[in-house]
């Protein structure tokens, strides 16, 4: 690994932190302009590294540099953020991935095997509540019918939106020829968690993803005045949606997670009771049983709470993925080179959606997560001590050495 390449990538971050973030966090929301302001950036940082750079039907943006043999070991995350986000949630990944390609570009040598970074579009759903747009198209596992009528806030469709930057929901799985010649996936991250703070480690390897169920549930009763309607006679939706909140809390197995995220109430005004309250539900757990177990006992529950609460209660799917499992020979590689670049490793499942997820699906895969100072993510203070970033990014370099080895060698077995 090439002397002064992690420095040369915290540099790169500040900059782009410089522009596009501010005190109230990261301005990079996906389909935006400060969006499209990011990716200029990093645009330009991949025309002074002399690779190709296309952009595909899902509007992934893709740079290659060739190398001595044909298969293609790709890196990447996303420039994307959510509204106030942190400067180091996928931009971390970004910049090792760039500095993974500048130490074997420019000089007019080639590395081992062909590199391609990919920045993938839209991974935080943050706008249309759909995550891994990007990545799920190239995987194969996107719907356009089930996302392309998806609305933000300001209720403009999300076909519509992606339309105006040249992306068509119709086409773009066409995005999964790209990964034809792919032969594996690394992306680095930081772990958004506090479990390698609180370990003292900088970098871990991490062994896959949560499996995530997401939907909106509505209970719907009947608006009525706060003043005349007496306590037994009310169909209170908010009351019914809260219940249901604390039901979910309490149906969470060991080591998984259970968020009531949005909240929406009708009418919503202080002498009305609330006739209809949406609440989005988000599940995730390593275990796939866990998973069906936790969702099973949340539907339950909101029958149970409509029906004492006199409320009616319907389901709607937002998202679901499976918990995902890394490739065990790129988690050992992942392992040694955190061991080998920080003194120390060690291995955890994440939480976090990631691309890297959809890519498992396809290809050999892994991901290397630095800490998190107090675990903390999209948010404006997320952070991470500099000398973990630098640590972990020589750890990334050094993985991204090794499995250009790995997969040279199995191309040509
Ligand atoms: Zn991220």
């Amino acid at each position: 690994v090439s002397a002064g390449a992690a420095e040369q990538a915290v540099a790169d971050l500040r900059e782009l932190a410089e522009l596009t973030g501010g005190p109230d966090g990261a301005r990079r929301l996906a389909w935006t302009e400060d969006w499209l302001r990011a990716r200029e950036w990093l645009r330009g940082k991949l025309a002074e590294l002399g690779t190709t750079v296309e952009t595909d039907e899902a509007g992934n943006i893709w740079a290659t540099l060739p190398g001595e043999r044909p298969e293609v070991l790709v890196v990447g995350a996303h420039v994307d953020a959510v509204p106030n986000g942190g400067w180091l949630d996928g931009t971390l990944g970004i910049v090792g991935a760039l500095a993974l390609l500048r130490t074997h570009g420019g000089d007019g040598s080639r590395p081992p095997v062909t590199l391609r970074l990919v920045d993938w579009a839209d991974e935080e759903g943050a706008r249309f509540g759909r995550s891994l747009f990007g990545s799920s198209a190239v995987a194969g596992t996107l719907d356009p019918a089930a996302v392309s009528d998806l609305k933000d806030r300001d209720g403009e469709r999300l076909a519509d939106v992606l339309a105006r930057f040249d992306v068509d929901v119709e086409r773009a799985g066409e995005a999964g020829t790209r990964l034809d010649d792919v032969a594996a996936y690394l992306e680095l991250h930081i772990e958004q968690g506090p479990v390698l703070e609180r370990m003292g480690i900088a970098a871990g390897a991490v062994i896959g993803t949560f499996g995530v169920e997401r939907h909106a549930v509505t209970f719907t009763g009947r608006a009525n005045h706060a003043g005349s309607t007496p306590m037994d006679l009310r169909h209170d939706a908010f009351l019914a949606a809260a219940r249901f909140g604390l039901a979910c809390r309490e149906g969470v197995a060991d080591g998984a997670v259970a968020t009531i995220g949005r909240v929406n109430v009708e009418p919503g005004i202080p002498t009305i009771i609330n006739g209809t309250c949406t609440v989005t539900l988000d599940q995730r757990a390593f275990s796939a049983d866990d998973l069906a177990r936790m969702l099973a006992g949340a539907q339950d529950a909101s029958r149970v709470i409509a029906s004492e609460e006199q409320v009616e209660v319907g389901w709607e799917r937002i998202w679901q993925i499976e918990p995902i499992a890394f490739h065990p020979e790129l988690v050992d590689l992942a392992e040694a080179a955190a061991r080998e670049a920080t003194g120390d490793a060690h291995r955890l499942p994440s939480g976090p959606l990631h691309d890297a997820a959809e890519m498992a699906r396809r290809v050999p895969t892994v991901m290397m997560f630095s800490s998190s100072t107090g675990g903390v993510s999209h948010a404006a203070n997320e952070d991470t001590p500099e000398e973990d970033i630098l640590a972990a990014l020589r750890a990334y370099l050094l993985l991204g050495e090794r499995a250009m080895g790995w997969v040279a060698e199995r191309g040509s077995s």
